[in-house]
């Protein structure tokens, strides 16, 4: 009932515990959590766009939005909409100019009158039109009667034709009479909210549509072909613009000059369409831009534009991840309440299945003592475990359709890198047995959220100095070996330039972040040069600086489990992401990570056979730290 329904921010129903995964709060399911009324209150975390929203609603400023997707702009874009006053919406009303026809006349009214003037112009063009009628008929039938009288009923039955058309036609210019109601608000209950992330020019700006008869008496009047574009609908609301940097530049122009006058005639949008010699009159477009993107969306954004933004409104950046505290926690669980609300076929989550997406929030966001801020992605695998316990009849979505929805709900690039596994697996070309000279097991990541083991084979010949790569990762590679270089250079006694060094990414394929690879270059370099075999047991990731140092790289936690999942034992992180791995329990034990700052420690660690490697691993240790000394300011 909701009476008993718990707010997860104020009730006084939840127990202090700190690790209790759904801190603290006391409840069945999320069938006794409250949703909040209000979207602006839905939203989770984002505090300080959510503060920004509120005093942007009361103050009518423009807002740019940067963040990741799926992080709640549009959401708090909308609930901008609650937060504005419905009671000054208009109507828009297109009319018949006499004077001059291609430039129709604009009227607003408000909200609800627009629909009450078109019925009244509606209504007295059919009583005229039915005088006429009645006018027209009573002339037909004394033509007939005439003709009849005179015995010729041929030419009686053409005039009678001639005098019908004659009607019909003035009856069209009286139809022509009724305004177009390009926008009615009569039934809005909330400010409107535009999305025009990615529309054309029409649907943003407003067009008029081509008319194919444009004379005769058959063609349809220039009012009645205007369409409004989301400018014009979204006076006194919100426009959202997602993507903002991809809208082309004619059209930010334009965006800016409606922002500017308030207002923006519409006209047609294709050149050769009759429809471009029709423009109307300014039609109000005092609306509240919300534009939103990504980071690079700064860059590509139009200067004018932004400036506008900056000059008038704000700009709020959104968060990726959250603390984990119970409060949080407590929210989370509201989450899925909400999610669960909205779709509202999904069975409600049990506190285990809740607690299990709580551990997803946590995985996901890749970071220690933090939840991840991605819901679009989050709130898909809540649909989707719902779904599967709906299939089943299921009264509540349990832990086990939560499990069995991750499994499903894995990307296409995950489910591509689980065939590669499993295929390469079977083909042994990705090996975890015996130790192989120049052949390291690199690690990389697929389209955000699934790893993959990628083999890279490294072959030294005589040469001048040339790094010869396959496929797109040649400048990755290159960068690499001209890391290494100073260290080979120090501790072989042969110069990397009277050499060539090709390098083989086995299973190549598109969209490998390279960086990540410096580390397995350098380890397979160095193998293929001293000729001493690396472990196939072991698969690292890592970038490496100059000096030798291992630096960070993204996706460990994927990198890992792609790593256990091809059977190998050991895996070699950067020191630094040592805080970032949440591998899931099943892997623990399969995997050992062995978290390191330099390449020494890798190769003590992946090459295989005293002594050679021993005195390998010593003198490289020599030389770097001669080159910290070096590098050292007196
Ligand atoms: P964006 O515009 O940042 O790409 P959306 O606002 O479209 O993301 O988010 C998609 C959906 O994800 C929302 O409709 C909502 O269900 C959920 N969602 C996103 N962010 C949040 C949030 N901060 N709090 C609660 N739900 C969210």
């Amino acid at each position: 009932g909701f009476g008993s329904d718990v707010d997860v921010e104020f009730d006084a129903d939840i127990a202090d515990e700190e690790d209790d995964l759904l801190g603290g709060l006391k409840i069945e399911s999320t069938d006794d959590i409250k949703v909040p009324e209000k979207l602006v209150d839905q939203v989770i975390g984002q505090d300080h766009a959510q503060e920004i929203v509120r005093k942007a609603a009361k103050q009518r400023r423009h807002i740019l939005m940067i963040g990741s997707p799926g992080t709640g702009k549009s959401m708090l874009a909308k609930a901008m909409t609650q937060l504005l006053p419905n009671e000054d919406l208009q109507d828009v009303l297109i009319y018949h100019n006499p004077d001059d026809g291609n430039e129709p006349k604009v009227r607003t009214v408000p909200s609800g009158k627009g629909e009450q003037i078109v019925d009244a112009h509606k209504e007295e063009a059919r009583k005229r039109n039915t005088m006429r009628t009645i006018l027209m008929w009573l002339i037909i039938i004394v033509i007939l009667g005439y003709s009849l009288f005179i015995g010729n009923i041929l030419l009686g039955i053409i005039a009678a034709a001639i005098i019908y058309l004659a009607f019909k036609y003035a009856n069209r210019g009286s139809d022509a009479m009724v305004p177009n109601l390009l926008i009615n608000n009569a039934d809005r209950t909330t400010a409107p909210f535009e999305d025009v992330t990615g529309a054309h020019a029409g649907a943003l700006l407003g067009d008029v549509r081509h008319d194919p008869f444009q004379s005769g008496g058959m063609e349809t009047p220039s009012h009645d072909r205007v369409e409004a574009g989301g400018i014009h609908k979204a006076h006194r609301g919100v426009l959202f613009i997602d993507e903002i940097n991809t809208l082309d530049v004619r059209s930010q122009q334009h965006l800016m000059t409606a922002i500017q006058e308030g207002e923006f005639a519409i006209t047609g949008q294709s050149e050769r369409s009759s429809g471009a010699m029709v423009q109307t009159e300014p039609v109000p477009t005092d609306f509240i831009m919300v534009a939103a993107g990504n980071r690079d969306a700064l860059e590509n954004m139009h200067p004018a534009l932004r400036s506008r933004i900056k000059g008038y409104g704000y700009e709020v950046f959104f968060d990726d991840t959250i603390e984990d505290e119970p409060e949080m926690r407590r929210k989370y669980a509201r989450f899925i309440a909400q999610e669960v609300d909205r779709d509202g076929r999904l069975p409600h989550f049990t506190r285990q299945a809740i607690e299990e997406v709580i551990l997803e929030a946590k995985r996901r966001s890749g970071r220690k003592g933090h939840l991840t801020l991605e819901f679009r992605n989050l709130g898909g695998l809540v649909r989707v475990a719902g779904d599967i316990a709906r299939a089943e009849d299921a009264e509540f979505t349990t832990r086990q359709h939560v499990l069995d929805a991750k499994d499903r709900s894995r990307s296409i690039e995950q489910q591509l890198a689980d065939t590669f596994i499993e295929r390469y697996s079977d083909y042994d070309i990705s090996m975890n047995e015996g130790g192989v000279v120049g052949r390291v097991n690199g690690l990389a990541v697929m389209g955000g959220d699934s790893g993959i083991v990628k083999p890279i084979m490294a072959e030294v010949t005589q040469g001048h100095g040339e790094v010869i790569a396959t496929g797109k990762l040649q400048e990755i590679a290159q960068e690499s070996v001209q890391n290494v270089s100073a260290i080979i250079k120090k501790f072989t006694n042969k110069d990397i330039n009277e050499m060539d060094v090709h390098i083989q990414f086995l299973q190549s394929y598109e969209g490998v972040e390279g960086d990540s690879a410096s580390v397995s270059i350098a380890t397979a370099v160095i193998s293929a040069l001293e000729e001493i075999p690396i472990d196939q047991n072991v698969a690292m990731t890592g970038s490496l600086s100059v000096r030798g140092d291992v630096l960070p790289v993204g996706g460990v936690t994927h990198k890992i489990e792609a790593a256990a999942k091809s059977d190998i034992d050991t895996v070699i992180i950067p020191k630094s992401n040592e805080q970032d791995v949440m591998i899931e329990d099943e892997y623990k034990e399969q995997v050992e990570v062995v978290p390191v700052s330099h390449i020494s420690e890798v190769l003590e660690i992946a090459l295989v056979g005293e002594p050679e490697k021993d005195g390998l691993v010593d003198r490289l240790k020599n030389i770097t730290t001669a080159l910290d000394r070096e590098h050292q300011v007196p």
